[in-house]
């Protein structure tokens, strides 16, 4: 039998620590353990009825075959109207892109752009997937970390910039911090972008869940669009993870890259759900603003808990997420969740999975229904107290 079974790629890569632990939090559940499952990012709520009756009535039509790669022309132009209007991002119908969840959209990027050791900018704490798909890529990371006391903003980024970097991964509102990128911030990224010339990869994903706080997206800066490829997707907004349905704005060379790389790969986001995606963009918007309401009282709630037992926490502007320094609590975020699972039946993700820097903190979902969080504020009070 060989030896070398699996490739470098896959060997040089982690598996995902959002989805494992939300793997191991459901197996103790079904096995009947009392489990609070605070670690992954995953909206609690049922996809919204018309939604779902949008998508039953594509299957009772007989919506069933393949559709264009790029995506149905009329959702790619519901795409590209939204990110007009309510981004002001100057794309067009063919610079959209559809396809099954914005985390393969992500991959096709990052793999159109990225050749064997060109570099691309992290800023840490990032969601876990950046760091795999440049790996895949073969690229070279450059990690650059945001701090607690900026809120997690970058700040001096500048001068780890260099004429070598090639592309910057942004994700604002941001997974795990819950920052939200200030227009002064994402100004000073569009200048170095021009200046330095690298693009940029816009993760939008958490647009809709922010709490008193206005969304930029970077391509709606001046020369921006033609440098920036801003994805995004109706996992968290609409509650549809598992639908797996999501969109990008690319410039046309790079979209074309990511289409050769969907037709080798998944073809095309399955055709029902392209409809259930077109009834949920263009219906009313309702759902979102209770879903982002609800996710508003969790947060409060949790900000306020913790503190109250003595983790202290920011009160993020966005996502649904807390990122807790645990460093008075424990050697590292390792020992801190452990422990927390054996004594708790409480489930987090350690800070160390969202890149360098991070090793003290811990990442804790608050898609959670709040009861959930009272009894979770409850074990976690008792265990380290
Ligand atoms: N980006 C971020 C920051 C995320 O947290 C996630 C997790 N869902 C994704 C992208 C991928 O979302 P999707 O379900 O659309 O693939
Ligand atoms: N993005 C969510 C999270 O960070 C879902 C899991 C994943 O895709 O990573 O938990």
């Amino acid at each position: 039998m060989r030896k070398n079974i699996l490739s470098n790629r896959v060997n040089f890569i982690k598996d995902s620590a959002t989805l494992r632990l939300n793997d191991i939090g459901e197996q103790l559940r079904s096995k009947g353990a009392d489990i609070i499952n605070l670690s992954v990012g995953e909206p609690d709520f049922d996809t919204p009825k018309f939604i779902k009756d949008a998508a039953k009535k594509a299957l009772d039509n007989g919506d069933t075959h393949y559709t264009p790669s790029l995506g149905k022309p009329r959702l790619r132009k519901v795409v590209a109207e939204k990110l007009k209007k309510d981004n002001n991002i100057d794309t067009s119908y063919e610079n959209i892109i559809i396809s099954a969840g914005a985390k393969h959209l992500i991959y096709m990027a990052i793999n159109s752009i990225i050749d064997e050791g060109e570099e691309v900018v992290l800023l840490s704490p990032a969601w876990v997937s950046y760091e795999a798909c440049v790996k895949i890529a073969g690229g070279r990371i450059n990690w650059i970390k945001t701090n607690i006391e900026d809120q997690f903003q970058p700040t001096d980024i500048q001068d780890n910039i260099n004429k070598k970097t090639k592309l910057i991964v942004l994700n604002s509102p941001n997974n795990p911090s819950g920052a939200v990128y200030s227009e002064n911030t994402l100004k000073m990224i569009a200048d170095l972008s021009i200046d330095y010339d690298f693009f940029v990869l816009s993760d939008e994903i958490y647009e809709k869940i922010i709490y008193d706080s206005k969304h930029i997206s970077i391509a709606s800066f001046d020369q921006m669009a033609d440098r920036t490829i801003t994805v995004n997707g109706l996992s968290k907004s609409y509650a549809m993870t598992g639908w797996r349905i999501g969109y990008a704005s690319a410039p046309k060379i790079i979209l074309d890259g990511m289409l050769k790389i969907q037709q080798h790969s998944i073809s095309c986001a399955p055709s029902f759900v392209q409809e259930a995606a077109i009834s949920a963009m263009s219906g009313p918007q309702d759902c979102v603003n209770e879903m982002v309401s609800e996710f508003k009282k969790r947060r409060d709630f949790l900000v306020d808990g913790l503190n109250s037992i003595g983790l202290r926490c920011l009160l993020p502007k966005g996502a649904f997420y807390l990122f807790v320094d645990i460093s008075d609590f424990a050697e590292d975020a390792n020992e801190f969740s452990e422990k927390m699972l054996k004594e708790g039946y409480l489930v987090m993700t350690p800070g160390d999975a969202f890149g360098p820097g991070f090793e003290n903190y811990i990442r804790i979902s608050y898609a959670v229904p709040i009861d959930k969080l009272k009894e979770a504020v409850k074990r976690i009070g008792n265990i380290i107290a």
